[in-house]
């Protein structure tokens, strides 16, 4: 037996709860591991709440990420006691997921646990981390260097925010972070943001072509943010575009593209193939220092994730949410 939590859709509606289930509940897969750590994406709160339709398969565990040891494994790559993470491929989705302590999956889906990291801090990265590292190599294959000048990260107190507001601080970019809390500029500074500016400047409709200011851009936010952050964006740079917290649509014009060559780079973490994960957990490896991390990272239990997938979605978390499954 291992707790879980489950979400069900009843004629009566949607629900998320904690369960008791059976090893025969797992589905199916090649390895199975013991979870130690998962974590609370902005999509794991859409899966838990139902606010979109994520999860396409009931009953089923959320957790689109986990961090653990395997206990059984007919893969070949892996065996018993290895540490492995697991981001993506449609788990918590369609698959159940991590936020339980036990889950079984396709052996391909995962990825050996990066000698440098706990399982605690791997999730403490988690899948936004994760993202905001391959951003930030998006911008890098571009060219994108810090004497061409700023960049922006928006919503940068969450946790795909934070993460590539530290990596950029530390690859020597002068990052500006946009953000609805201000309160938290303390915490944006602490972790390397040189100017902190309120997410109310990008949010209202501005001119097909702004001012230049940034040099490169990582948006978690999409919509008119977006929009205002292309339209500001300098000759021939780039932006990131790897989420949608402000919403989906993209009112844009084509004028920073055929005016100023600016290039937009779709990420998308979920089914990047294993060739990119690796470069991307190799790179956090040596560039995510320690201390930020843990500043960034607040822990949680299993069933107090229920609650806190409300709260991700209100914007209200700083930075990660690691989740104790056993606990
Ligand atoms: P978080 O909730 O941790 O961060 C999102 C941040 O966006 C919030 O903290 C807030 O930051 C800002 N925000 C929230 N609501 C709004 C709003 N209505 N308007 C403007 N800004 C807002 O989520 P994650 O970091 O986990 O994920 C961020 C986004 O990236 C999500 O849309 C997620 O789905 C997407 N994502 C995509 C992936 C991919 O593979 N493409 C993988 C991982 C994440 P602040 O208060 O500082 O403004």
């Amino acid at each position: 037996m291992y707790k879980a939590l489950v979400v069900d859709k009843p004629a009566d509606g949607y629900r998320c709860a904690p369960a008791e289930l059976d090893d025969a509940q797992l589905p199916e897969g090649n390895v199975t591991v013991r979870i130690e750590w998962s974590t609370i994406n902005f999509k794991d709160g859409l899966a838990i709440t139902g606010k979109s339709p994520v999860v396409r398969k009931f009953p089923l565990t959320p957790g689109i990420d986990f961090a653990g040891v395997v206990e059984t494994s007919s893969h070949p790559d892996y065996k018993p006691g290895d540490r492995v993470v697991l981001n993506g491929w449609g788990v918590g989705e369609g698959h159940s997921g991590g936020l339980a302590q036990r889950a079984r999956v396709n052996g391909d889906w995962l990825i050996p646990l990066p000698a440098a990291f706990t399982t605690r801090q791997s999730m403490a990265i988690g899948t936004a981390g994760y993202t905001a590292m391959l951003c930030v190599q998006a911008l890098e294959r571009h060219g994108i260097v810090p004497t061409q000048g700023e960049v922006l990260v928006t919503g940068a107190s969450g946790g795909v925010g934070s993460v590539a507001t530290a990596l950029l601080a530390r690859r020597g970019f002068r990052v500006v972070a946009s953000t609805g809390k201000l309160n938290e500029s303390d915490y944006l500074a602490s972790i390397g943001a040189a100017e902190v500016i309120d997410r109310a400047t990008l949010a209202t409709p501005g001119k097909p072509l702004a001012k230049e200011r940034w040099a490169g851009v990582v948006d978690s936010v999409g919509s008119q943010t977006l929009a205002n952050a292309c339209a500001a964006t300098k000759y021939g740079c780039a932006v990131a575009a790897c989420g949608l917290a402000g919403g989906m649509d993209f009112p844009s014009s084509v004028a920073p593209f055929i005016l100023r060559g600016i290039t937009l780079y779709g990420i998308d973490s979920v089914m990047a193939p294993k060739a990119k994960r690796l470069a991307a957990w190799e790179a956090l490896a040596r560039e995510l220092d320690a201390a930020q991390l843990d500043a960034m990272t607040h822990e949680i239990g299993l069933a107090e994730a229920i609650p806190a997938a409300a709260e991700i979605l209100a914007g209200k978390v700083r930075g990660r949410l690691v989740v104790d499954v056993n606990r």
